[in-house]
């Protein structure tokens, strides 16, 4: 028996060749999807609220479960779950949700009721049960949930994945005990709205989706307007800015008669002698006039540049001219990438009818 090492080194010599074969795939009888799971009973739970929520026992826009004769409202589930709801969707009797967990954030003796089977005792008797403060997939840090400790023991059985999950937790905690600083499982910025991105649905259904103060972009959830309803002011800044530019991109788009031809080719290049007025706030030095009709030259002649110059002489102003002198002419809207810690500035020189 050779050793590892040598195994692997006789395997790096041969390289190994990719190429599409199916003939793999003939080894298989052709599978109808979904034929097994159709064929099969639904399970009738004795305990089923007959058209009603099992968890609140009230009726209307009730969701069934694929598997069983259970029915829930999208709102009382834990996690609560969002439209688009799935056409195939599974209640949390059949399919843990505990599928659904990204991490799991702290671990505390916390009270619980003694029995939830009878709603009596709610309150009356509370007992102290281990449990996991958890943050579930595509929801975010408002929405996180304390599970007892036996919730996830039961799901443990479909999914040894959540095992690992609380093992590599309770490693973290063990070691973060010992460090210096305080862990906080939530920092109540994650749960600041920074700003509002978009907004989707009508009336009560509105949602806004949200950038969370430290928190990047990828981490923008969709909210509904009554959980994020504390930040009125950003909801309000939001709808105003979109009421401006829709203002503004009708009246401008009214003035002016569009050629069908290309625009770009259309219009002939036109040179700027001194700072055009659209631009407000400063004059351009003579060498940032020279780049702006350089960009504007090359744009004329459908040619890509690139502005590169020492720091400070005013590149991003050259570039935001430019831009401005587009929109002037009813060109836009611009796709702009941008450094993250510089997106706000952006955002802020190029609001329809102001171009700084
Ligand atoms: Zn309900
Ligand atoms: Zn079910």
């Amino acid at each position: 028996m050779s050793s590892l090492v040598e195994r692997l080194r006789a395997r790096t010599d041969k390289k190994p060749v990719y190429h599409l074969d199916d003939s793999d795939d003939d080894d298989f009888a052709p599978r109808k999807p979904g034929t097994a799971q159709e064929t099969l009973e639904k399970i009738i739970r004795d305990d089923a609220k007959e058209g009603a929520c099992q968890a609140c026992g009230e009726g209307e826009n009730l969701l069934s479960c694929d598997t069983c004769n259970y029915t829930y409202h999208p709102k009382c589930l834990i996690p609560p779950l969002k439209a688009p709801f799935p056409t195939k969707w599974r209640c949390p009797e059949c399919v843990s949700p505990l599928n659904d967990i990204e991490k799991i954030l702290d671990c505390e003796m916390r009270p619980t009721v003694a029995s939830e089977d009878d709603a009596s005792k709610l309150g009356s008797k509370q007992i102290f049960v281990k449990q996991y403060l958890v943050k579930w997939k595509g929801l975010s840090y408002l929405h996180c949930t304390w599970i007892p400790e036996k919730e996830f023991l039961k799901a443990y059985k479909s999914n040894s994945r959540l095992k690992t999950k609380i093992n590599n937790f309770n490693k973290q905690m063990a070691s973060n005990n010992s460090a210096e600083d305080e862990y906080v499982p939530i920092r109540p910025e994650w749960t600041t709205v920074d700003r509002i991105i978009a907004s989707r649905g009508e009336d009560d259904e509105m949602e806004y989706l949200v950038k969370y103060k430290e928190l990047s972009y990828d981490e923008c959830y969709w909210e509904f307007e009554s959980d994020i309803s504390t930040f009125q002011s950003e909801i309000e800044r939001f709808n105003s800015f979109q009421s401006r530019s829709r203002r503004a991109s009708s009246s401008k788009q009214k003035s002016i008669i569009r050629d069908p031809v290309d625009p770009k080719k259309q219009k002939e290049f036109q040179q700027y002698d001194r700072t055009p007025e659209f631009l407000t706030g400063g004059v351009l030095h003579q060498y940032q006039l020279e780049g702006l009709n350089f960009l504007r030259f090359s744009w004329s002649k459908q040619t890509h540049v690139i502005l590169a110059d020492e720091m400070g002489l005013g590149k991003t102003i050259q570039s935001i001219a430019f831009l401005a002198s587009l929109y002037e002419e009813g060109l836009y809207p611009f796709l702009v990438v941008a450094p993250l810690s510089t997106l706000r500035n952006w955002r802020g020189s190029l609001q329809p009818g102001h171009p700084r």
